[in-house]
């Protein structure tokens, strides 16, 4: 890297000229070189710590953020950005000479200088609150930020080196989670990489040094894997961008920590990426990717029909490579790849937005709902106290019913809200509702979700099977001991049985005539046992969630009635058969199903076929489709294509309402259940 010091101001500014002509106007560009005249002459002969003049860091700063192609008061402002803080300039002069806004950036990122990292549990959330407060009112502000810590990283260096480790730390802390947020990647990796560097010097040249060791054997292979895949994409006549991507290495070092895995068991070090022009295109290529790969199976992820909730899209699948090792393949649109690449930039790109709006999307709801509940709280201290914001952590927050926010590690399911909101409230669940919909409650939830647990008294306790799903580390404290007290009450000595005799009053087992008929979500547990073999009395035909108890019978096993049936008085007069029962929720079961769809193969028909699936939230975990290329193929077999789906299905109904849907579509010729 070129050393700052040898630096030659005018040179750099005039490339950044160069740059930002191809979007600026000339008028524009008028204001960015008045900009760079004003900060220069207030710099004046100050020095930047490598011994050249200090301007070349804000021009440095504003050249990172060419890639992004911003408008012209992040520029202006960008060059602005340190004379509030180290010269005499005020705001108002600034407001004189550039205008209102881009004082206001200038002032925005002055203001957001007093970000440190000090702890991670007090002021790193004061930390929080501030950037949040100034990215609501103007994104392009942390962008500034960001390439300003950039270019002080890249710089790092020269100061000395409890400055080195402060600042790095604060890198990783702060900004790298912030610039993963915006979906910033190339940024976030080159952030994450510095900052790696200075905090584990010694485990960062090891990484580096034997990512350099395999690099050949490996870019070999990246190389030939990609020729395959463009000449096969060559031949269906398809246009594509092919490259690999190596990993960055704070990746590695993570996945390795993460997986407790060694460097050697690390095989995707780079990912191959296909990018297309249109949607349809993507799930084309996927269908020749999988003709012409072995395919991991399980591996498919449809980020384009369902897009991660920060807004990413693309299809991942990974194959096994020519050397025998998995290889991620990520197929995605210029467009996507743009957005992906870019994070929010992107959208000043596509939609000519303003920050404002840009706080409105979708993509940044998370961001509006910290904004909007931080008005709510009457202090900085109570926010501190309440909101771990999950910008900053592995964690996700979520909403009570009443909108209070609850903060839980990422990847928690509704039973360690429920645990987390009290201990009875888990013991009692049944199941779960997130933003009103009934789901799995082994769900993962996401930040923003509303979640809503359905509680019975009759619930029979957490289960052991819970363990293997939970993510907190209290929630697993709680089922523990839930357990362990019900196996140390059944292994507690029982009153041996009586002999059994057939009540007089005890109706026959009902078999028509039900009040209405059993809820097919539920089931009925006797003591604890789910196997036992019960009747409905039809007497009372009791139905969820009555107060039910249990009568055992001679070898019809256990009557159920209402506690409240008027038969129980008599009932009760061998208390001894009466038994504990109680409503359990069938928790929903995924199904796996195979769907056979004879298609034409007309461009599109694999994006309508999938549409259908994401319109009814059903995850496809498989996708293969085939054209028919025997050497015997019938004439009208060109225009035909197989596309055989693998699709994850909670109900019988979504699945025959899928199948309908698919039948429907004008490009489908059948559609079968494999
Ligand atoms: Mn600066």
């Amino acid at each position: 890297m070129k050393l700052d010091a040898d630096v030659d101001v005018d040179k750099e500014f005039d490339s950044l000229k160069t740059a930002l002509r191809g979007w600026l106007s000339s008028e524009e560009l008028g204001l960015v070189e008045k900009a760079f005249v004003f900060a220069r002459q207030r710099h004046g002969d100050q020095k930047r710590a490598s011994g050249a003049p200090y301007m070349i860091h804000p021009v440095r700063a504003a050249l990172i953020l060419v890639e992004y192609r911003l408008d012209v008061e992040t520029y202006a402002a960008c060059l602005l950005h340190d004379v509030l803080e180290d010269t005499d300039t005020t705001v108002k002069e600034l407001q004189e000479s550039f205008g209102e806004k881009v004082a206001a950036l200038v002032e925005g990122v002055t203001k957001l200088r007093g970000l440190n990292y000090l702890s991670r549990e007090e002021n790193n959330l004061e930390n929080v609150r501030k950037i949040l407060l100034a990215m609501a009112a103007d994104l392009r502000v942390v962008f500034i930020k960001l390439a300003d810590r950039l270019h002080n990283m890249r710089t790092l260096q020269y100061l000395d080196d409890d400055k080195q480790e402060r600042i790095a730390r604060e890198t990783m802390e702060i900004y790298v989670p912030l610039a993963h947020r915006l979906g910033i990647y190339e940024l976030k990796w080159e952030l994450e990489d510095l900052a790696f560097r200075y905090l584990d010097p010694e485990e960062y040249r090891r990484l580096a040094s034997l990512v350099a060791a395999k690099r050949a054997e490996r870019e070999a292979f990246v190389k030939q894997t990609i020729e395959h895949v463009e000449q096969m994409l060559r031949e269906r006549g398809i246009s594509a961008q092919v490259s690999g991507r190596p990993k960055n290495l704070f990746s590695i070092h993570r996945k390795m920590i993460q997986q407790s895995k060694s460097f050697d068991e690390i095989y995707d070090l780079t990912a191959i990426r296909i990018l297309v022009s249109t949607i349809p295109e993507c799930y084309l290529v996927l269908g020749y990717v999988h003709e012409g790969f072995t395919v991991v199976p399980g591996r498919v992820k449809d980020y384009i029909a369902l897009p991660k909730p920060n807004g990413y899209q693309s299809l991942h699948t990974t194959v096994i490579g020519s050397n025998g090792e998995p290889l991620e393949i990520q197929i995605r649109t210029k467009h996507m790849h743009e957005v992906d690449e870019m994070g929010v930039a992107a959208h000043w790109r596509y939609k000519e937005g303003k920050a404002a709006d840009l706080v409105d999307s979708e993509r940044f709801s998370w961001l509006r709902k910290m904004v909007d509940w931080q008005k709510d709280v009457r202090s900085s201290g109570e926010f501190v106290e309440r909101v771990k914001v999950d910008v900053f952590s592995d964690e996700v927050l979520v909403f009570t019913p009443k909108g209070d926010v609850i903060n839980l590690p990422a990847g928690s399911t509704p039973v360690d809200f429920a645990y987390h909101i009290h201990t009875d409230i888990g013991n009692g669940l049944v199941g779960a509702k997130v933003n009103d919909r009934i789901v799995p409650i082994d769900t993962p939830l996401i930040t923003g979700d509303r979640v809503q647990i359905i509680t019975s008294r009759h619930s029979g306790g957490p289960k052991a099977d819970w363990l293997k799903f939970v993510k907190a580390a209290s929630t697993k404290g709680h089922i523990r001991a839930y357990l362990r007290k019900k196996e140390l009450e059944r292994s507690a000595p029982e009153r041996p049985g009586p002999e059994e005799s057939l009540h007089a009053v005890v109706p026959r087992p009902a078999t028509t005539g039900r009040r209405a008929p059993i809820d097919t979500k539920f089931r009925i547990i006797v003591r604890g046992d789910s196997t036992v073999p019960v009747v409905l009395a039809s007497c009372c035909s009791p139905v969820f969630p009555d107060e039910i108890l249990g009568y055992v019978t001679r070898g019809r096993g256990v009557t159920i009635h209402r506690a409240d049936c008027a038969n129980v008085p008599s009932l009760a007069m061998e208390p001894e058969r009466l038994v504990e029962a109680h409503w359990e929720m069938v928790p929903h079961k995924i199904r796996e199903r195979t769907i056979i769809i004879e298609a034409l193969n007309v461009p599109g028909v694999l994006y309508q076929v999938s549409e259908e699936f994401a319109m009814r939230d059903v995850n496809i975990k498989y996708m293969k489709n085939a054209s028919h290329t025997g050497m015997f193929r019938k004439k009208t077999d060109a225009v035909r294509t197989q596309i055989r789906i693998v699709a994850e299905f909670l109900d019988d109904a979504t699945f025959h309402q899928l199948l309908d849907a698919l039948k429907n579509l004008t490009s489908v010729i059948s559609v079968k259940q494999q």
